[in-house]
């Protein structure tokens, strides 16, 4: 099988920055708490867990005076507020272009803007730009709209890993229901956006592809279902233990791309058996 690699995949800046402050404050300390799995892959968080890391779903469960662990999604105000009540020793891993769309929601908040999210709102960025508000609201499809209400000056950010695509729809969409004033930044993240594209360019050149990275990764779920617009023979799996041949039956290229929290190492081995089917 004739195999060829996206021009631009797996780790970004943004995850990268996180492993590495884990692994050093780990071998500093040897016990740390994270807030909410470090990254959206479950090989990187088992490997972490061996070192030290333990995950925990909210504050409430990180022991007082704990080291806590803010991951590259970030954190709510609200959480960092009760950190610092638990006395807890936190550590800054959030992404730098993550806090950029916190402080700016914030900021326009403050100057008077009705704050509206473009993304997931499952999503712990997301959330956690929320959190970062007193009242923004989220727009993850043009239904969600109705909920902006009447303030005629609306201040949009998106979340980062979103396609330029569904930032410029959802804008249209909000952009009917004829508000004011519309001050909107652009706060998608380049490398993310570098991805897709490179992505979009390979599966347009294959038979089949192959997006890997965790089920809960946003920018891996963009990238899956981009890719499946352009080729309907497209599969997300996490690693090759998912890897199924009968998927590739008949082909003979395949192309292999993965999302911003994809180790490389999972990007190898898939790519080195998939090269021997
Ligand atoms: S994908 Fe972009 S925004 Fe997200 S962590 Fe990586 S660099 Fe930061």
């Amino acid at each position: 099988m004739k195999v060829m690699v996206a021009e631009k995949y797996g780790f970004c800046a943004g995850v990268r920055n996180a492993i590495s402050t884990a692994e050093k404050v780990l071998a500093e300390r040897g016990r740390v708490y994270s807030l909410g799995p470090i990254i959206h892959n479950s090989d990187v968080v088992e490997r972490l867990a061996k070192k030290g890391l333990i995950t925990v779903d909210n504050v409430e469960q990180i022991p007082q005076g704990a080291t806590a662990l803010i991951r590259s999604h970030g954190a709510a105000s609200e959480e960092i507020a009760r950190l610092k009540e638990k006395n807890a020793d936190i550590v800054d891993a959030t992404c730098v272009l993550v806090k950029r769309v916190q402080q700016i929601a914030a900021q326009m908040e403050q100057e008077g803007y009705r704050v509206v999210i473009v993304g997931d709102r499952e999503h712990p960025e997301v959330r956690a730009v929320v959190g970062c508000t007193r009242n923004a609201v989220v727009v993850g499809d043009a239904s969600d709209t109705g909920k902006i209400g009447d303030n005629g000056r609306l201040g949009v950010v998106c979340q980062t890993t979103q396609s330029p695509e569904f930032f410029g729809r959802l804008l249209a969409a909000i952009a009917i229901g004829g508000f004011n004033e519309m001050r909107v930044i652009n706060t998608l993240c380049k490398e993310a956006i570098k991805r897709q594209q490179a992505a979009v360019d390979l599966c347009r050149k294959v038979n089949t592809m192959f997006v890997l990275g965790g089920l809960e990764s946003a920018n891996t779920k963009k990238l899956a279902e981009l890719c499946k617009k352009y080729n309907n023979r497209t599969f997300h799996l996490q690693n090759w233990d998912e890897f199924d041949k009968k998927v590739v039956l008949g082909c003979e290229t395949a192309g292999v791309t993965a999302g911003a929290s994809t180790p490389q190492w999972i990007i190898d081995d898939f790519v080195k058996k998939l090269a021997e089917v």
